[in-house]
């Protein structure tokens, strides 16, 4: 990454991690995916039963990889053989000792902003599993709820070509929302978490200045 945006990505994470700070969220400045990586394992003790958020920065970072080791006990919502398996296995985070997941948007006022299909994510972020624990790149942090829910809204389509749901913005031809009410429809839930400040500390929000996710 080009110096110049890795410092203003810096400047930009060290701003918002003193806002995360007095929300009560345990922010963490990671230098890259890899030092990232290795904040969020070590954070995790063995034995641990984990669940994840559908999530492409998981992947980039290969957090996602060394989740899936013998060492955890992962609810692998990625290995089902039906609808009704998985959203059992949706079910079964709430009952997690950790739930790793990025998010749509981080704001400069301390809110997480998300946007879901079931809306498994949205809510495990919430309430349910002990420990929390969201990694995102600054390309993720924005002014304010208005701005990150019209960035969770952006990258919707991009999101449902992912997962294959066949929706209207997610076709050969059109990337653009029409508020569609199809089954598979990607934009059912969205919460703000305004801050950890009930239960100090159980969010860790590991910040990274590289673009990571969509
Ligand atoms: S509401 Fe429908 S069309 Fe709009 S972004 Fe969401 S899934 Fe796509």
């Amino acid at each position: 990454m080009d110096k110049v945006q890795k410092w203003a990505y810096e400047r930009r994470i060290y701003d918002c991690m003193k806002v995360l700070e007095e929300r009560q969220y345990d922010p963490i400045f990671a230098k890259d995916k890899d030092e990232a990586r290795k904040i969020v394992m070590d954070m995790i003790p063995e034995g641990a039963k984990i669940a994840v958020g559908g999530s492409v920065t998981l992947n980039e970072t290969g957090i996602l990889d060394e989740i899936r080791s013998d060492k955890y006990n992962f609810i692998d919502r990625y290995n089902t053989k039906s609808f009704e398996e998985m959203l059992d296995k949706y079910r079964e985070g709430y009952y997690a000792d950790v739930f790793v997941s990025s998010t749509n948007a981080i704001t400069m006022q301390g809110q997480l902003v998300n946007i879901d299909c079931t809306g498994n994510r949205t809510s495990q972020i919430v309430f349910g599993p002990k420990k929390v624990i969201i990694v995102a790149g600054a390309n993720k942090i924005v002014e304010n709820v208005e701005e990150g829910i019209k960035r969770a809204k952006s990258v919707a389509p991009m999101n449902a070509r992912r997962i294959t749901h066949k929706t209207p913005c997610a076709t050969d031809d059109n990337i653009k929302c029409s508020n569609c009410t199809v089954q598979p429809r990607v934009c059912n839930v969205t919460s703000i978490c305004e801050g950890s400040t009930y239960f100090p500390k159980r969010i860790t929000v590991v910040l990274v200045p590289e673009t990571l996710g969509y």
